[in-house]
């Protein structure tokens, strides 16, 4: 049985926690409010694939990101990268690298992007002195640029081109894992694509894994394997990419899509999803969804829906799942 790529087991993250100071104890003060980005999340990705993570602003994406990049640690739970602890074990660093949004603002404008792409194996002891440069223009093909541009700087460049740079140095310390945190956003539709499909032939040709984080629906239904869907930092449903669009079970997946525009369809009304995604410093009880939701019933506001298998690779978080709503109760 080989090892998993990431294993994310009953992951918390909260912001803001405090000890209790004297004045708080005395009544003098009150405690800050405590953000809930994550609250016991768990997700595995095998070698190879390629997982989308999706969700509305603020439903926690890019802290589940960090903590599976290693750059965080969760408040409770585990993270593992191959088998080795995400942010205590150094060594796995390397094995995961990330890459962001702002392709402008990852790079810094003083630096030749040949120095830029070049540091991280040099410290790393994975070239020398001598050899540096040709590695560098051996990443630089890699991800499609000319590299006899290498030696300019980051100004000198379009932001697919800067994108492209990006990817060049996370791929310079040979990582096993990439999580990318909504890094087509910032583009163009043209250059999303061919970004897209850059990830894919580097996936085929380096036996890459990847988390793809994005609020780009289509996207992740085009490149991705398996689709998991945050909302207020938990996942409510996970399931194979090819079943996203037509067999999505939970209520806040198909809402999302639902809200999304159908460009071949002029006439097709676009359904907004109802109220807005609520604070994660209160988040409600029961089903966390519950205030948006058509279907909620009184169960859903008061008991925490369970991930339940429901297909083959397929897992949602609703109390729908153990049959249909009491008749007498009434919807929300
Ligand atoms: Fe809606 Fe209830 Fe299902 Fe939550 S558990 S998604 S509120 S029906």
């Amino acid at each position: 049985m080989s090892t998993d790529a990431l294993r994310i087991e009953n992951v918390s993250k909260r912001f803001g926690e405090q000890r209790p100071t004297l004045a708080m104890r005395m009544g003098l003060s009150a405690p800050k409010p405590v953000v809930h980005a994550l609250e016991n999340v768990s997700l595995t990705i095998r070698p190879g694939e390629f997982v989308g993570l999706v969700g509305e602003s603020g439903s926690g994406k890019s802290t589940l990101g960090r903590i599976a990049a290693g750059l965080m640690a969760p408040s409770e739970g585990h993270a593992q990268i191959f088998g080795r602890d995400a942010v205590r074990d150094k060594a796995v660093h390397r094995d995961v690298q990330m890459i962001f949004q702002d392709p402008q603002a990852s790079l810094n404008p003083r630096l030749r992007v040949d120095q830029a792409v070049g540091e991280a194996p040099l410290v790393h002891g994975l070239t020398d002195r001598a050899g540096v440069d040709a590695y560098v223009a051996g990443l630089f093909r890699m991800v499609g640029l000319d590299p006899a541009m290498r030696t300019r700087f980051p100004h000198q460049f379009s932001g697919g081109q800067r994108q492209r740079i990006n990817i060049a140095r996370a791929l310079a310390l040979k990582p096993r894992l990439l999580v990318c945190d909504e890094s087509i956003a910032a583009l163009d539709v043209s250059i999303q694509a061919q970004i897209l499909n850059l990830f894919m032939d580097l996936r085929r040709d380096l036996d890459l894994t990847y988390l793809f984080i994005s609020h780009d629906l289509r996207a992740v239904q085009h490149v991705c394997d398996r689709v998991v869907i945050l909302y207020l930092g938990r996942i409510v449903e996970e399931l194979p990419a090819r079943d996203f669009a037509g067999g999505a079970n939970h209520p806040y997946t198909r809402a999302l899509l639902a809200a999304l525009p159908d460009l071949g369809q002029r006439r097709k009304p676009w359904v907004a999803i109802e109220g807005e995604i609520p604070s994660p410093i209160a988040p409600p009880a029961g089903c966390p969804f519950h205030p948006r939701c058509p279907l909620a019933f009184d169960r859903c506001r008061v008991e925490r829906p369970t991930m339940q298998t429901i297909a083959p690779d397929h897992r949602s978080a609703c109390h729908l799942n153990d049959g249909p709503a009491p008749k007498k109760e009434s919807h929300a």
